[in-house]
């Protein structure tokens, strides 16, 4: 270890010399109680030290241990149902060691060294194995297997493996010819990637049983998103919404608390929400990682990326992951204040000018790839943006939606009108419709067609209210006020979709499709009904009308029957309707 000593303390940010021999993101321990940093600047022997825990205390001539290793998670059995403070120190026993508020210097193994695995090996001696291949599996909770990897690097004739049993993390499992021994944790360090074989294409969805989410802007699996918003617009039930219910095997959730108490309802939330598909407690197969109010701002910027190691991790074993990350601004609101403290040019409104090329960092981890055994794993980043006062032309906002495939606009005037989610489906979009279209038209049909007409038909209202704002409804033709009634039912019975709302919670991709196909089923037999000369009005109180507002609270299971009840009742009514109109 080298061993230099503090030369000035300014929040987070302390400046050490006797550092010759340190590399950029090496791990430092500052001070006697050895605050955990990471050295981000270097010139000669002189360096600085961003320091993950409080400050206060630390003087000029304490000493800085440069550890000579990049900071690095802890991978194995362990991690699942965990809950993480953003250097990967588990709160639980932080807590237990030190109580709510003094975390500082406290360290706790982020894999607990005692517990004992059920260890189930898969291979056997004389096998050759490489790095990323599979020597056997740990059943984390009841629905994570665990795949237990040989670490990258490693490799080589199998000399030993230990039989079917209990062991703890640290006893080796497989000993290899060479002597390596292979245990089920393993280090990585945050700041890179981990190898893959290959990214694969964009081209399978990531279902997440919202409307507005899964048949307007599709997420691919391994792509990426922004949800930005102001206060109170949905972030945060978004986000849950999207862990709870989205076709993932792996959740990992990095909370940067908004507000003092966010990150506590968060810990509080969460070990809550119910798996719905498998009916046990969402975390069991959930990774936590949470700055709390107490630890300073520049965790959070540590936090994202042991997030994202984690999660590639999984993705390592064949798993599909989707990370979210609540909120983004507050990481990058870590890295304008040490920017600040290091004195750098500011770029726009304070942010450091390496803003966009961090985000764009992060957000690259992504992607649906061929790990190193051969499997295929995913990795979907979502992230949410909290932009001071909705101004989505802020630099976080700006960077982030250039980077980000997917850009679901939450929007403060929605939210105000109860419309939830107070997604903006004018201003919102997916760059993955193309690449998805295949596969959407073998799973249920022409959604593409059918996406592209709402969307045409909601632009359409758009304009048509411009006009109504200037010379009033009635000025419109009936055909057009006829559109703006459709509009209005894919906005209501379609679009709007309660959290809490029991069945319609979640909604099959399946049911998605027939409840749009049905209310553009009644457009089109409404315009039929105009042409036949049956006023907007009349056709507005068709009782209909009434069903298909109810469809998003059928359950599945007599979905389609009522579906088809629906339909036909359509044409009933019409047929009525146009039947009486003849005979008077
Ligand atoms: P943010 O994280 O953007 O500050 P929240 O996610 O906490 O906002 O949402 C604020 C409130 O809006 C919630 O408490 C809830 O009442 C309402 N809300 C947001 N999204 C939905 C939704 N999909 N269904 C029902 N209510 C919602
Ligand atoms: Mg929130």
């Amino acid at each position: 270890m080298i061993e230099g000593t503090i030369q000035s303390v300014a929040g987070p940010v302390v400046r050490a010399g006797g550092l010759s021999g340190a590399k950029m993101y090496d791990l430092a321990l500052v001070g006697e109680e050895k605050l955990i940093g990471e050295i981000i600047r270097l010139s000669g022997d002189r360096g600085v030290v961003q320091v993950y825990e409080e400050t206060t205390g630390l003087r000029p001539g304490d000493r800085v241990l440069c550890t000579e290793e990049p900071l690095s998670v802890e991978l194995g059995p362990g991690l699942i149902g965990n809950i993480y403070d953003g250097v990967q120190r588990p709160l639980e026993a932080i807590r237990a060691q030190a109580g709510d508020f003094i975390t500082r210097g406290v360290s706790a193994d982020p894999i607990d060294r005692r517990k004992k695995w059920r260890f189930e090996p898969s291979i056997k001696k004389g096998d050759s194995v490489e790095q990323g291949q599979p020597v056997g599996s740990v059943k984390e909770s009841r629905i994570v297997d665990h795949i237990i990897m040989v670490p990258i690097g490693v490799g080589g004739e199998v000399e030993e493996v230990k039989p079917p049993g209990e062991y703890t993390v640290e006893e080796p499992v497989v000993v290899l010819k060479d002597g390596t021994q292979i245990t089920m944790v393993q280090r990585w360090p945050v700041r890179r990637a981990r190898p893959i074989q290959k990214k694969l294409d964009p081209t399978v969805p990531l279902i997440t049983g919202q409307r507005i989410f899964d048949t307007f802007f599709p997420i691919a699996k391994g792509g990426t998103a922004a949800i930005p918003g102001g206060f109170g617009t949905g972030k945060t039930v978004s986000q849950h919404q999207l862990a709870k219910w989205s076709d993932a095997d792996i959740v990992v959730y990095v909370g940067c608390g908004e507000r003092g108490n966010e990150m506590a309802e968060v810990l509080k939330d969460f070990p809550q929400l119910e798996d719905p598909r498998h009916n046990v407690p969402l975390m069991e197969r959930t990774v936590l990682i949470a700055n709390t109010s107490n630890m300073p701002v520049a965790a959070r910027e540590a936090s994202v990326y042991t997030g994202i190691t984690i999660a590639e991790y999984f993705r390592d074993m064949g798993y599909v992951v989707a990370l979210m990350a609540d909120s983004t601004s507050r990481w990058a609101e870590a890295m304008r204040e040490i920017s600040g403290r290091l004195e750098e040019m500011p770029g726009e409104r304070g942010f450091p000018a390496y803003l966009g090329t961090r985000l764009a960092d992060f957000y690259e981890r992504a992607g649906r790839v061929v790990t190193l055994s051969g499997k295929e794993g995913s990795v979907s980043v979502i992230g949410a943006v909290s932009p001071g006062g909705g101004d989505f032309s802020e630099p976080v906002t700006q960077n982030t939606l250039r980077i980000t495939k997917c850009f679901w606009a939450l929007d403060s005037s929605l939210a105000q009108r109860r419309h939830f989610p107070a997604i903006n489906w004018l201003t919102s979009y997916s760059l993955y419709v193309d690449q998805l279209a295949d596969w959407y038209t073998k799973q249920i049909g022409d959604w593409k067609g059918l996406r592209a007409k709402s969307l045409h038909l909601l632009q359409r209202e758009k304009e048509l209210q411009e006009i109504v704002q200037l010379v009033g409804p009635d000025a419109l033709p009936e055909g057009e006020r006829l559109l703006l009634e459709c509009t209005r039912m894919i906005r209501e019975d379609f679009l709007q979709q309660f959290a809490y709302d029991e069945v319609d919670t979640y909604c099959t991709l399946k049911k998605q499709f027939r409840m749009l196909q049905i209310i553009l089923k009644f457009y089109d037999v409404a315009r039929g009904l105009l042409d036949s000369g049956i006023g907007v009005d009349e056709i507005g109180e068709m009782k209909v009308r009434g069903e298909i507002a109810r469809m998003k609270l059928i359950p599945e299971e007599k979905f389609e029957e009522e579906a088809d009840r629906i339909e036909s009742e359509i044409e009933e009514e019409a047929r009525k309707l146009s039947g009486r109109d003849k005979n008077e």
